[in-house]
């Protein structure tokens, strides 16, 4: 239906029309212009008192939330801690306080229907209201058979009504050609890191990695889609969408059949929640009432692999190379920063094996491209040891081959960079490879960052990963050092050498440490690190100071 504007002016309900008649302003104080509200937004400070946390919201807990130092208002459904926003608000505090502690949408929508709040108010944001079960009924035949999203409108409430107070949940909504499923993790903390999506044929598989769990929606579409579909975030609210495109323009009845372990909570292997170690899956046996069973069940556990195609092997040293893998089409998977992949090939008949954390294609742009099309490639810095087991069968792969990748692991938290102002890695041989996108995210993304200093143990010269690399970057940005040792080194070498000892590292560490935050990654083979780690605590570093890499 074509939109065709209103004759009137101003139009119903518009800026011009509400502010001359329907509502007063108030003068605002000092500081606290829209302006000012928007800097308070982006000041990171804690506006909803939940430390980023969504809740929830019943009624009852709506209704005490109901004075000026504590008022929540919902609207839509959403519910936002408006308390913060009082003194900043044009109408004044009366007419906030007019809707506290209650379903304000009304009341909004007479007066500010123009204003785009989810915007203003995202970081007031507390969380969802629930709703009360309209049906008390068992639909687990139903939901064992098909999903299906066309419910009636009462079902549909009972839908919304299955989901707990943090566990997550997932609908889909379809127009004639896209078919959109929307994740709610009900976290605000996630990113496209967070999700990886493969579709293959009719399977349809999406995990959330949310927290120590994983959240999978595993479903056998009920019609062709294509290959290509896009995902998208909306951090503030912990919303995942992903839209497919259907292959023809039909309306779907129902999204699918669930297949294994859908809706399901799984833990994950790296998990730091001893708890959640058991290998126990929480298993949604009602979607529509969040009922979860927990079943012990250690092969549910297993990483998903999916077959990548050999692009690109170009040799870096004597015996390490870069390979360039793509991803399938309908794969959406980005590899956190400091977590590995495990890569799977068959050799005389078995499957094998091995992790493998993905590096950026270089450390400098002039090297690579930074970032090829939609994160489609995975790099690998990888060292062939001709007397190993998996290293010479991927060595030798020609280009168009395929191997496969797991799903990320590993418990390395992007979250230890905030506010970090002195970072040291610690690398030996091919335990540079996390340090590659640690190095890369620190010098661009850490804005409290004020050193970096690299010690990279080797045996010899010719042993040394991406030195001139290394060497590049230190010299165009001042705040990082690098540092070579040998521990085999030809007689001509003037630099350092020897293996990791109390001397080497008291040296290297010599900083004015006293005020700032600080984090030193290890990573090599493990005598290495675990000889590194004893002498880090000797010297007094903290074990929140410290991560190591092992497997
Ligand atoms: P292996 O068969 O494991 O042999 C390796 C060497 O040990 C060979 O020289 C072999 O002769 C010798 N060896 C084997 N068994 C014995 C034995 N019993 N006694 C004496 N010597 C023996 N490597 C990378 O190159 N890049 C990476 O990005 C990377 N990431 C990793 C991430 C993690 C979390 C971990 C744990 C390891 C990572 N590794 C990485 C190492 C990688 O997983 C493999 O261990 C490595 O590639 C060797 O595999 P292989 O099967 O070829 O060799
Ligand atoms: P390498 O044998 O070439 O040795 C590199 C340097 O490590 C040596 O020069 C020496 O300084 C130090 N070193 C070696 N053995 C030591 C020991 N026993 N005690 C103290 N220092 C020692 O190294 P490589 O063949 O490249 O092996 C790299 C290792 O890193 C592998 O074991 C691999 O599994 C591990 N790795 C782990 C991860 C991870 O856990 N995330 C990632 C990548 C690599």
């Amino acid at each position: 239906m074509l939109n065709v504007p209103s004759q009137s002016f101003p139009a119903p309900r518009s800026q011009q029309r509400v502010a001359s008649g329907g509502r007063s302003k108030v003068p605002l104080k000092q500081g606290r212009s829209l302006m000012d509200w928007i800097r308070l937004t982006k000041s990171g400070k804690d506006l909803t008192g939940l430390k980023g946390r969504l809740i929830e919201v019943t009624e009852e807990e709506l209704k005490k939330h109901n004075k000026k130092d504590d008022c929540w208002i919902c609207i839509r459904g959403f519910v936002y801690n408006v308390s913060p926003y009082m003194e900043y608000h044009p109408g004044g505090e009366d007419e906030l306080m007019r809707a506290a502690g209650s379903d304000g949408t009304e009341l909004f929508d007479q007066v500010h229907r123009w204003v785009n709040y989810e915007s203003m108010l995202k970081e007031c944001l507390v969380g969802r209201m629930a709703i009360k079960p309209a049906v008390l009924k068992d639909y687990r035949e139903e939901e064992k058979k098909v999903l299906n999203g066309m419910l009636p409108k009462s079902q549909v409430t009972d839908t919304l009504a299955k989901e707990g107070p943090s566990y997550p949940s997932y609908d889909w909504f379809q127009t004639n050609s896209l078919v959109t499923i929307a994740i709610y993790t009900k976290q605000k903390d996630i990113n496209l890191d967070s999700i990886i999506v493969d579709h293959q044929d009719d399977s349809f598989r999406a995990e959330t990695i949310i927290k120590d769990c994983l959240y999978l929606i595993h479903i056998g579409l009920s019609h062709e889609v294509q290959e290509d579909f896009s995902v998208r975030v909306v951090e503030s609210v912990g919303k995942i969408e992903i839209v497919l495109k259907k292959k023809e323009n039909t309306s779907w009845d129902f999204l699918g059949h669930p297949l294994e372990n859908h809706n399901s909570l799984i833990p994950r292997k790296d998990t730091e929640d001893p708890y959640m170690k058991d290998s126990y899956i929480r298993k949604n046996i009602n979607q529509r009432r969040e009922t979860f069973i927990f079943t012990f069940n250690p092969d549910v556990v297993g990483l998903y692999y999916r077959k990548c195609q050999l692009i690109s092997k170009e040799n870096v040293t004597h015996d390490t190379r870069l390979f360039c893998l793509m991803l399938p089409p309908s794969t959406h998977l980005q590899v956190p920063i400091g977590q590995h992949v495990y890569l799977k090939l068959p050799i005389t008949g078995t499957e094998i094996v091995k992790p493998y954390t993905p590096v950026s294609g270089s450390l400098l742009s002039e090297f690579k491209e930074p970032v090829l099309p939609n994160n489609k490639y995975i790099y690998f810095l990888i060292k062939i040891y001709h007397t190993g087991l998996f290293t010479p069968e991927l060595d030798r792969l020609q280009i168009g081959d395929f191997v496969s990748v797991s799903s990320p692991e590993g418990n390395f938290k992007i979250s230890k960079f905030q506010e970090l102002e002195d970072l040291f890695l610690l690398a030996a041989g091919t335990g540079f490879t996390p340090m590659v996108k640690i190095l890369n995210y620190a010098l661009t993304d850490i804005p409290s960052l004020r050193k970096v200093k690299l010690m990279f143990f080797n045996k010899t010269e010719d042993d040394i990963i991406w030195r001139s690399q290394l060497e590049k970057l230190a010299f165009k940005d001042k705040r990082l050092d690098v540092e070579f040792v040998l521990s085999a080194p030809i007689s001509e070498w003037n630099g350092k050498q020897g293996h990791i000892s109390p001397a080497l590292l008291s040296e290297f560490l010599k900083i004015n440490l006293d005020k700032s935050k600080v984090l030193v990654c290890i990573c090599g083979p493990v005598p290495f690190t675990e000889q590194g780690v004893r002498l880090l605590q000797d010297l007094n570093f903290s074990k929140n100071e410290i991560h190591s890499f092992t497997a």
